[in-house]
């Protein structure tokens, strides 16, 4: 079945290996031929931008600044869109993703995760929009100029976006830019939800009823979600599938449980995929993109139609793509 993956690490995973392309990656949880492989009509890649240098992601004393690692991971974004344009192209628009369809090639959408590199500015957001970013994970883990990350810290998680953060929301919608709150507080969730006049996402998050991490939605969040008309992706990690967070295994039932959890409280309308695929470390019942398969006819199996299927693998993001972008 064809799907859209709304959130993977690979453009990360290139640099820590020092490839130039993703074409030259192997045994990663996505890459060129695995995609290709795989069903995908859309990923989202994610330029993953962390603010406090830790080194142990990269292999490298000297992690470079935010702003050096999002250019560093655009070249290889770009690089591989020239080495695979036979079956792979760049998508900035929801017209874009149509004409890839027809074409028989993969969309390729480019995101940022952490807006800290907008550095309270809007000619930074724009300058990312030129370069055809389409998608900006506000926070990443620690605060930035939009707001705060989620937290453990009730006071914490219940700070919300900064001024600028609440203003960016809006230059983003008239941009046609999606916001996404994945990684943000409670509190900048809500802000977010209140300030935004088009749909927006969570593009891997799960369900904190079934999973405490602090990274998950409430219940009365996927509510708000699903009524904005937005959609949040299942995330494979297994510390935000399972109940105890210590269980490492990735299980194909749990994320079956996941997303009928998100219909029973947003209805079908608020799900769809998001892998965080090179992003997360664990035992997975799903190892790559290539199986992406075996997750649909679990969820067959457990009572959904194809149609519901299909709005799950790719209709419910397109719909927020055709409204957005
Ligand atoms: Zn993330």
């Amino acid at each position: 079945m064809q799907y859209i993956d709304m959130h993977c690490d690979t453009l990360m995973q290139a640099l820590m290996r020092r490839r130039d392309t993703i074409e030259q990656l192997d045994g990663t949880m996505v890459d060129a031929a695995r995609l290709r492989r795989s069903g995908a009509s859309a990923q989202f890649f994610a330029m993953f931008l962390p603010q406090k240098t830790e080194p142990e992601r990269f292999g490298q004393e000297n992690v470079p600044e935010p702003s050096e690692l999002l250019h560093l991971m655009y070249q290889v974004y770009r690089n591989t869109m020239e080495a695979c344009s036979d079956y792979m192209a760049p998508a900035r628009s929801y017209e874009n993703l149509l004409e890839n369809q027809r074409a028989g090639k993969i969309s390729a959408f480019l995101t940022i995760e952490n807006g800290c590199v907008a550095d309270g500015k809007f000619e930074k957001i724009k300058e990312f929009y030129d370069m055809g970013v389409r998608l900006i994970t506000l926070t990443w883990n620690d605060a930035n100029c939009f707001g705060w990350p989620h937290s453990g810290n009730g006071e914490e998680m219940r700070r919300g976006l900064t001024d600028f953060g609440k203003e960016a929301i809006g230059y983003m919608n008239e941009l046609g830019m999606l916001v996404d709150v994945s990684h943000l507080s409670d509190g900048g969730f809500y802000d977010v939800a209140d300030v935004s006049k088009k749909p927006f996402v969570a593009s891997h998050s799960n369900c904190r009823a079934l999973s405490p991490a602090t990274r998950n939605l409430t219940d009365e969040m996927i509510r708000v979600l699903a009524e904005s008309g937005g959609v949040a992706g299942i995330n494979f990690a297994p510390q935000f599938l399972n109940e105890n967070t210590e269980d490492a295994v990735s299980r194909i039932a749990r994320m079956c449980d996941h997303v009928l959890h998100f219909i029973d409280k947003g209805g079908i309308g608020c799900v769809g995929i998001g892998t965080d695929f090179d992003g997360i470390s664990g035992e997975f019942e799903i190892a790559d993109c290539t199986q992406m398969e075996w997750l649909f006819a679990a969820l067959h199996k457990r009572g959904l139609s194809e149609g519901q299927l299909e709005q799950i693998a790719c209709g419910n993001v397109m719909r927020v793509l055709r409204d957005v972008l």
